[in-house]
């Protein structure tokens, strides 16, 4: 019988999925769908399946085109993707307010804007700032560096009245993801949406009594009367995949002044007339963010380098060429 169905949980590489029905199925790829590829499903794809009578798996005969993809740097391949969740409608960037690491935010924001979903930022623990100006004052330079139409919401989970705000940001049949260092509060922000302890927060550590991660599983969790969210776990390294839109909406500051610069290809580096580096040298642009951007910049072509020449070492292999006879064609 062949159904329709939506990956909740990705359990131990075996996708969860819900189906039409509201059943809870165990899938596997068809050969034929996954053969040769590096296609596959992932938390929040929508499927159509293949229910063989009396068996306690279905098939995944096809993944639906998706609305939304989370994609970064195979942590483990030198040239792939790896997507980590689909068809979800925004990104929320979680970073602890009284430990904010600015650099890291810059990263996630542009891996966020890259899905194209609208993204909010969340401080959490906001009841570990040392005061009510910390508090403002860290609000505001986050406000700054997220620039226009993201929005910045202060939590604590010693304060439920905090996440009102946020809640209202995941509506019925919207799904938001989380994404955020180990340790961030995630999985307490998860809780005190849902009401209950859903997934376990780390343990306190005595010393500092900020705690540990503990959660391992990826699932997507519905908020009563609302939208789901998928918390993020274990996404350590955040290395960027295809990301030019991402750090063109994250970096607007940046390619706005880079209009001004003499050359079109100016890598604000060492370039002569640069709008970038004199924006740096006048003040109006902080010295680390520009270096971010560069840095962030140069990761991105590096990958893009890789592929092209993955392709291309791919390509002569399959047209039985011995030697490398030229170099593969730059990707603009
Ligand atoms: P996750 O790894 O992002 O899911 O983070 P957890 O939700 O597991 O939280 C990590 C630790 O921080 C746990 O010990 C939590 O109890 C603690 N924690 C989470 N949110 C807050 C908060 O708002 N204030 C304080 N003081 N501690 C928090
Ligand atoms: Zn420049």
């Amino acid at each position: 019988m062949q159904c329709r169905g939506e990956v909740v949980k990705l359990d131990r590489g075996f996708p969860l999925v819900c189906t039409e029905d509201n059943k809870l199925i165990r899938c596997k790829h068809a050969t034929a769908l996954v053969k040769g590829k590096e296609f596959r499903a992932v938390i929040g794809d929508k499927l159509l399946l293949d229910l063989p009578e009396n068996h306690d798996t279905a098939i995944i005969e096809d993944i639906l085109p998706r609305s939304t993809e989370l994609v970064r740097k195979d942590p483990t391949e030198r040239a792939l993707p790896q997507v980590l969740a689909a068809n979800f409608s925004r990104v929320m960037v979680t970073q602890p307010l009284a430990e904010l690491n600015e650099r890291r935010l810059e990263r996630e924001l542009v891996l966020a804007h890259e899905t194209k979903a609208p993204v909010t930022v969340v401080l959490t623990k906001a009841d570990l700032a040392e005061s009510e100006e910390q508090v403002e004052k860290v609000r505001q330079k986050v406000n700054a560096l997220v620039g226009q139409g993201v929005q910045t919401l202060v939590i604590s989970s010693e304060d439920p009245e905090s996440i009102e705000a946020l809640r209202e940001l995941i509506p019925e049949g919207e799904t938001v993801v989380l994404i955020g260092k180990s340790g961030v509060g995630k999985s307490s922000l998860v809780n005190l949406l849902v009401g209950k302890e859903v997934q376990a927060t780390g343990a306190v550590r005595e010393s500092d009594g900020r705690g540990r991660h503990t959660t391992v599983s990826r699932e997507m969790i519905s908020i009563p009367g609302g939208g789901r969210v998928v918390d993020m776990p274990g996404v350590r390294g955040l290395g960027l995949w295809d990301a030019d839109a991402g750090i063109e909406t994250a970096f607007a500051d940046i390619e706005e002044l880079a209009e001004q610069c003499k050359f079109r290809d100016c890598r604000h580096e060492n370039e002569p007339g640069c709008a970038v580096r004199d924006a740096v040298e006048q003040g109006i642009l902080s010295k680390e963010r520009w270096q971010s951007y560069c840095a962030l910049k140069n990761e991105v072509h590096q990958i893009q380098e890789r592929r092209e020449q993955a392709r291309w070492q791919k390509g002569e292999k399959s047209r039985g060429y011995g030697r490398r006879s030229k170099q593969p064609g730059k990707k603009k």
